[in-house]
């Protein structure tokens, strides 16, 4: 495969239209409005895991892992945690 001189590259961009002129070929780029929202009916789901010894908590709404980690403080004393949360999302266009 070699470097394609300039002349024949523009000669490639070149289609003919029937007629005894050339004319270029030409892209129209459009561009539309678009959103990114979480998906309405599928709760996020979260995670709690202590940062003393590896514990982790129910996957479950917000409150109910704030509570297993409180739970957890007072059984274990332990009071740091790495949280998670993830949850479905979507991109919608916008009109
Ligand atoms: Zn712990």
């Amino acid at each position: 495969m070699g470097v394609i001189p300039a002349e024949a590259h523009m000669a490639a961009a070149m289609l003919p239209t029937g007629k005894d002129e050339p004319s270029l070929t030409r892209s129209v780029m459009r561009y539309a409005k678009h959103r990114i929202c979480g998906h309405p009916d599928v709760p996020p789901l979260h995670d709690a895991k202590c940062r003393g010894c590896g514990w982790t908590a129910p996957q479950g709404n917000a409150g109910t892992v704030d509570l297993e980690c409180m739970k957890h403080t007072g059984l274990s004393g332990h009071t740091q945690f790495e949280r998670a949360a993830t949850w479905v999302a979507f991109v919608v266009r916008e009109e």
